[in-house]
């Protein structure tokens, strides 16, 4: 075992308490759970439960929170507390890449270098961009003078997926402090330590008591529910499922929430034959497999042109062979295990429908021989089937994709956007007539040509169908974690 393996994991899992009005705390029942480290199967510790009446107190101590210390700090202030966190998560980054490794399951590796950097980065770029926003103003003639001014939207809930349990937390902490507001968060069940974690930290960085609470629980009759229930709760920013973003917004709708939903995908990765195909198969074996091919952004169909298909195919499962299944935290893994025994069953699922609805599997297809213990699935490309098939048309999340050929332009961009969903496309292609051409049919929030993932925190990012409800990054970001007034002036 290398050095550097052996000190990651020395960092000992936690156990997890709620954190409300600035102190971690049990629940009032002392109820429980168990929280497994889906690699090996073993438990990490324990999680306290939360339900209605640790959600209440945490959402009463955001009401209050609103007009404390919080309400009068500065603009600067708060920048200074944003870019604090930052610093903080970096100078923790070891310790928060270890845990959230053993609580996902994903390579240590990729947590270090994708999770925990994008994490501090988001306060850091809310840190400035909070001190370089503007307002709006329209002279109307010699008659008026209107202006808009920009309050905090209130208590706001955030009810958060597993696959990145940080990133996708901290990317709704960080504009929704910067704004002014308060917040009452909740991390998925199977994923608690980061968060938990996190409370600290903005402890630490000088963000005042009540203003960041934190309560662990699960979603139906449980903590998620409590805060998408809550009369004081003003708004609700949401990742996770789609069925689970309809359940949120019939619980909300008695309230009239505002709601931000970033919800599933199943985003299509279009090849045309004259791409650089090098290129394209490497960034490819990301876009299928990081992460367990537990990412939102993941392409799971890959649509590949008649003629350049063959020569994909095989290159493809080629290096998809080469990538190293197994221990998180062994220098050499780029994919670990998926989340949960549930999740597990549900993808092995879906590759046994591929199979009986005639598909042909050509690398992957079950559990590596090499693990005896953890949620490990191999790597899996499917060719052959048709394209009503339930592996092409529904979201597996997770390390499966299926490969399809396609004759012209128009039947693919039809294909692309058969389906109900609409978060992410990658169109390969050194046509630059054509890339813009696909890119506007293409019924998507994010759109890439020659690459992916490559973001850039001042674009809208979400999806549109059932992908999602509003955008976030820079100024999108602001339009949910703020109300504007608007100011008219007779002149
Ligand atoms: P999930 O919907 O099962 O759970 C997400 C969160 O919602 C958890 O904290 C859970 O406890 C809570 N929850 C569940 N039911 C609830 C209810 N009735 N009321 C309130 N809260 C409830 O999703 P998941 O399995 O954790 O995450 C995977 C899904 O998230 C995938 O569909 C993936 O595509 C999606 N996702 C989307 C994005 C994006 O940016 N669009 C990013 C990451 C993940």
């Amino acid at each position: 075992m290398h050095l550097k393996e052996k000190s990651n994991r020395k960092v000992k899992p936690i156990d997890c308490l709620h954190f409300i009005n600035g102190d971690y705390r049990d629940s009032h029942n002392s109820k429980v759970f168990e929280n497994i480290n889906p690699a090996t199967e073993e438990v990490l510790g324990k999680v306290a439960e939360g339900g209605k009446r640790e959600v209440d107190e945490a959402v009463q101590a955001a009401k209050t929170a609103l007009k404390g210390p919080w309400k009068n700090f500065t603009s600067e202030e708060r920048s200074i507390v944003l870019r604090r966190i930052g610093d903080l998560i970096i100078d923790r980054k070891e310790e928060l890449a270890a845990l959230e490794s053993m609580d996902t399951g994903k390579p240590y590796q990729m947590a270090l270098d994708i999770d925990i950097p994008r994490s501090a980065y988001n306060f850091h770029f809310f840190a400035d961009y909070l001190t370089s926003m503007g307002t709006e103003a329209f002279q109307q003639d010699q008659k008026a003078l209107h202006y808009s001014i920009r309050r905090p939207v209130g208590v706001v809930g955030m009810i958060n997926p597993w696959n990145l349990p940080l990133l996708l937390l901290t990317w709704k902490m960080a504009p929704c402090l910067a704004a002014g507001n308060t917040a009452v968060m909740k991390p998925a069940e199977w994923t608690p330590m980061t968060a938990t974690i996190l409370a600290e930290i903005c402890k630490e960085a000088g963000v005042p008591d009540g203003v960041v609470n934190l309560v662990h629980g699960f979603g139906p009759n449980s903590a998620g529910a409590a805060i998408t229930e809550h009369p004081d709760v003003d708004a609700v920013t949401f990742t996770g499922e789609t069925k689970t973003g309809t359940a949120i917004m019939k619980a909300a709708a008695p309230t009239l929430k505002k709601l931000s939903y970033e919800l599933g995908g199943k985003n299509p990765n279009i090849i045309f034959a004259d791409s650089d195909l090098d290129e394209v198969i490497e960034t490819t074996l990301k876009s299928s497999f990081m992460n367990q091919g537990e990412v939102c952004l993941c392409g799971s169909r890959i649509y590949v042109e008649s003629s350049a298909y063959e020569d994909f195919v095989d290159k493809f499962v080629l290096k998809t062979k080469e990538l190293k299944i197994g221990d998180p935290f062994k220098n050499e893994t780029s994919v670990g295990a998926v989340i949960s025994k549930e999740h597990y069953d549900k993808v092995l699922s879906y590759i046994q429908s591929a199979r009986d609805e005639g598909g042909t599997i050509l690398t992957g297809g079950g559990r590596p021989q090499t693990e005896k213990k953890g949620y490990y699935i191999e790597p899996t490309i499917i060719v052959g089937l048709d394209k009503d098939s339930r592996c092409v048309r529904e979201e597996i999340f997770g390390p499966v994709v299926t490969v399809l050929p396609f004759e012209t332009e128009e039947e693919v961009i039809e294909q692309a956007n058969d389906t109900h969903y609409g978060l992410g496309t990658t169109i390969w292609t050194n046509d630059l007539r054509r890339a813009h051409r696909v890119a506007h049919q293409i019924e998507a929030g994010i759109i890439w040509v020659n690459t992916w993932y490559l973001r850039d925190l001042r674009t809208p990012f979400g999806g549109m169908k059932q992908s999602g409800i509003g955008r976030e990054g820079g100024m999108h970001s602001f339009e949910f974690y703020s109300e504007l007034s608007n100011i008219t002036i007779k002149l």
